[in-house]
């Protein structure tokens, strides 16, 4: 079966930043087709099910209509979210570099369909190879016949550009990338207004993860019934998985909707490493619940993962055998969400510390059970209380990790 990214993931359709090679692959119908029935955009990305692959799971075309409804604004902007910092994620340097071409034309679609006219391409700027990708495959397009067409239907110059985001972990945040755009500290804002009425500057606002808008193209090209049948029953499309831990092929793989979590891992991960024996997965990283061995029949798509109190998020898989502490694996994880944390929220500032301080304390076995119940009441007072979802990934990981593992937690007491 061929799948959306194939051309990138098969090592021996990896373009680059070669437009012709792209062209000569694709034929740009995904644009062509676009540019012929402008008006029927958003509703054939609505049709065929798209929703946000960066971990939010949010139906695409909504955030479309959002912008697209919006009509005589001088400017309106599209964030093509690139910046992946948390542990386990490693999918957008390869979308970036091996495919710059499937990314530029999916958002120049988007811009036809929502009118946006200032596309910035929002990367880690540790990327060296990607972003040299990125500005070779920018300059190939604004020299070409397709992109004048797009900017005289918009009736305005299409604007590329490509930004290095701050290297935090929070820059990813919608509203943090939009103040990374405006050259300032990635502080996440309160929402509302929501960026699709005040953005950048004050203007309308798209933001989409890169492999969100890699989808775009193929579906205009090959049609809605095509990216349906790409999932297995009532999940649609593909999803990409940046699978790692203790097994034998970690690594980037685009899989349909709907395999299940067990194929995941021994099918095209390879199974678990020899001698290990599977203990549980962070699913979509570590800002989401763990799954364990019951779970490991699960179907990945956003519901079947959403019944099992889990989450897709970022496609991170990160897989841990018998042996590894849970206690530890968390800490560090918290650790992490403690030191991203931007301060602007005192429960986050000084939660994520304090979830990780009692975490090392018991890990190191000097916790007693005061810290244990302090642990479990920070899982109720803190969901919420900041003004992104930050603080809830740091407390999701720890109160999935209490859930599934308590007697850890209580054999590594002291008192
Ligand atoms: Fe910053 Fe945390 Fe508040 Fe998010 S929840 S805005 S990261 S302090």
């Amino acid at each position: 079966m061929e799948y959306l990214n194939q051309v990138l993931l098969h090592e021996k359709t990896r373009i680059g930043a070669d437009l012709e090679a792209w062209q000569a692959y694709t034929g740009s119908e995904g644009l062509e087709n676009a540019l012929k029935n402008v008006d029927s955009i958003i509703t054939i990305i609505k049709e065929a099910g798209l929703r946000g692959l960066g971990g939010s799971g949010f139906p695409t075309y909504r955030k479309w209509e959002a912008i697209a409804t919006q009509k005589n604004v001088k400017e309106k902007y599209l964030i093509c979210n690139g910046n992946e910092d948390e542990p386990g994620t490693f999918k957008d340097s390869i979308l970036l570099e091996e495919t710059p071409h499937q990314l530029i034309e999916g958002a120049m679609i988007t811009a036809l369909a929502t009118g946006v006219n200032r596309i910035i391409f929002y990367t880690n700027p540790d990327l060296s190879d990607a972003i040299t990708a990125m500005k070779i495959a920018i300059k190939q397009w604004e020299e070409s016949e397709l992109y004048f067409k797009v900017s005289d239907y918009i009736k305005q110059p299409l604007t590329f550009s490509i930004l290095p985001t701050s290297g935090h972990y929070i820059g990813g945040e919608e509203t943090a990338a939009i103040e990374t755009v405006e050259g300032k500290f990635p502080f996440p804002r309160r929402k509302p207004p929501f960026p699709a009425r005040y953005g950048v500057h004050g203007y309308p606002t798209l933001i989409n993860n890169i492999e969100t808008l890699c989808n775009i193209s193929h579906i205009l090209k090959n049609g809605v019934k095509w990216y349906q049948d790409l999932g297995i029953g009532s999940a649609l499309g593909t999803k990409i998985y940046s699978l790692s831990g203790d097994i034998l092929n970690p690594g980037v793989y685009e899989l349909p909707m709907g395999i299940s979590l067990s194929d995941l891992i021994n099918e095209y991960g390879g199974g678990m490493l020899v001698d290990k024996k599977f203990k549980a997965v962070f699913t979509g990283g570590p800002s989401n619940t763990i799954l364990t061995a019951k779970d490991l029949d699960v179907s990945l798509d956003f519901d079947s993962v959403a019944e099992r109190r889990s989450s897709l998020g970022t496609g991170a898989m990160i897989v841990i055998s018998e042996g590894t502490g849970i206690v530890k694996r968390v800490a560090e994880y918290v650790n992490f969400f403690a030191h991203s944390s931007c301060g602007q929220c005192p429960s986050c500032k000084t939660g994520t510390y304090y979830i990780a301080m009692l975490l090392n304390k018991i890990d190191t076995g000097q916790g007693r059970c005061s810290d244990l119940d302090a642990l479990i009441n920070l899982c109720e007072i803190l969901p919420n209380s900041g003004r992104c979802a930050l603080i809830n990934g740091a407390v999701k990981v720890l109160e999935s990790s209490l859930y599934h593992f308590m007697p850890e937690y209580e054999q590594s007491l002291n008192g």
